[in-house]
């Protein structure tokens, strides 16, 4: 099977980039941020966000699995439940990025990424992916781009689905957010050993898809 690790602060253009950059090479597309997600959204739904102990306890009665609809697009379940568009706010992004530094909630996650990795063909996108996911991916890319570029992505994002969110909020929780997950002590956000750096700051989503397409196929045709 062919692994494509892509990791990248938190709006780099990952989830749409690695997704278009799937469907032309026709491999499955697979993003982990909505895994911390759905844990993050267990944990605030018992307001037990800000209490390690008790989301150490609740992953006992936690079932997180991935399916993907006719169109590819990943589904996330909680327990059955499917909470794709429930995870998708600001108050789940920064739960997610607090629960994700707790060494057991990222051990319960790591199996089912790699399992989804050996049984299909992925680009798996997310923090860890090149350097302890998927170590030994064919090709593992660090997409960047700059934090306004970055948090104007997120802002649009946010005012399409009719958020009141300001442009100041969202770049201020993109750097909050970045500062957590790169100074955090396990699997901290950098490119991993071997990684292409790939800068999206000013590209569109077609030409960053390109860029990317492009970098896979060289690594893997050589
Ligand atoms: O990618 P996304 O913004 O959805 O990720 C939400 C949060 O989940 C990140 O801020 C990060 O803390 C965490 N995460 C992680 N490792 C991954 C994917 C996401 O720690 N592989």
């Amino acid at each position: 099977m062919i692994n494509i690790a892509i990791d990248g602060p938190a709006g780099a253009g990952k989830s749409s980039i690695a997704k278009a950059a799937a469907k032309k090479l026709g491999y499955i597309y697979v993003d982990t941020g909505a895994l911390y997600r759905a844990i993050a959204l267990n944990a605030v739904r018992k307001k037990i966000q800000n209490d390690e102990a008790q989301i150490i306890k609740m992953l006992k009665d936690t079932d997180i699995k991935i399916s993907f609809d006719k169109n590819g697009s990943q589904m996330v379940m909680l327990n059955g439940e499917n909470v794709s568009d429930l995870i998708r706010t600001p108050e789940i992004s920064m739960a997610a990025s607090c629960v994700s530094k707790i060494p057991q909630v990222r051990e319960f996650l790591l199996e089912l990424q790699r399992n989804l990795a050996e049984n299909n063909n992925v680009i798996m996108d997310g923090r860890d992916i090149g350097s302890v996911v998927l170590p030994n991916a064919d090709v593992k890319i660090f997409l960047t781009a700059s934090p306004e570029c970055r948090a104007e992505r997120r802002y649009k994002e946010f005012a399409a689905k009719g958020d009141k969110i300001s442009f100041e909020e969202v770049l201020s929780d993109v750097n909050k957010r970045d500062y957590q997950d790169m100074h955090r002590e396990i699997a901290p956000l950098k490119p991993a050993v071997g990684s292409v750096i790939a800068d999206t700051t000013s590209k569109s989503l077609e030409e960053s898809a390109e860029m990317i397409v492009k970098i896979i196929k060289e690594k893997i045709n050589g």
